[in-house]
């Protein structure tokens, strides 16, 4: 995609700090790290988000996980990982070609990540559950 701004990374028309590469997949720094050893990891074909992603992509993708998150935990001394994928504005995706992210963290960091967490009133949870159950069967 031409006006994609990681695909310019991925054509080499836009410069990144590389730490990973195979025939299909990018890793790089993140420009803007919520902690040094801020990680993105992209398909190099233009995918928009996880949804448009085909069970190939992302395992793909997912292959190049372990082996990165020690690299990163080794080079930046982190003791945990969060590993997060945005898909959609609404989730705060931004860059509109699918990337993961690898978030090094350390105990007592102020990143923080807990968010509050709702609770299913009596039979909410299983009309949910059929609902997803019913969507899954009506989607490829
Ligand atoms: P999103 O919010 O879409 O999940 O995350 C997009 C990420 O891409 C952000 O963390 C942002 O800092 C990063 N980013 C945006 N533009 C560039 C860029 O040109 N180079 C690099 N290395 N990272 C970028
Ligand atoms: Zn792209």
């Amino acid at each position: 995609m031409s006006d994609c701004i990681f695909c310019k990374i991925v054509s080499g028309q836009i410069p990144c700090t590389r730490v990973h590469e195979t025939a299909d997949c990018l890793a790089f720094l993140d420009i803007g790290p919520l902690a040094p050893g801020h990680t993105l990891l992209i398909p190099k074909s233009h995918v928009r988000d996880i949804t448009e992603a085909s069970p190939e992509l992302v395992a793909t993708l997912s292959r190049e996980i372990p082996t990165l998150s020690r690299a990163i935990l080794g080079a930046t001394g982190a003791t945990g990982l969060n590993i997060l994928q945005n898909t959609g504005p609404s989730s705060g995706q931004v860059v509109m070609h699918l990337h993961i992210h690898l978030i090094p963290r350390l105990e007592g960091d102020s990143l923080g990540f807990r968010w509050n967490a709702g609770s299913y009133a009596a039979g909410q949870a299983d009309a949910m559950r059929d609902r997803i159950i019913a969507a899954l069967q009506h989607t490829a």
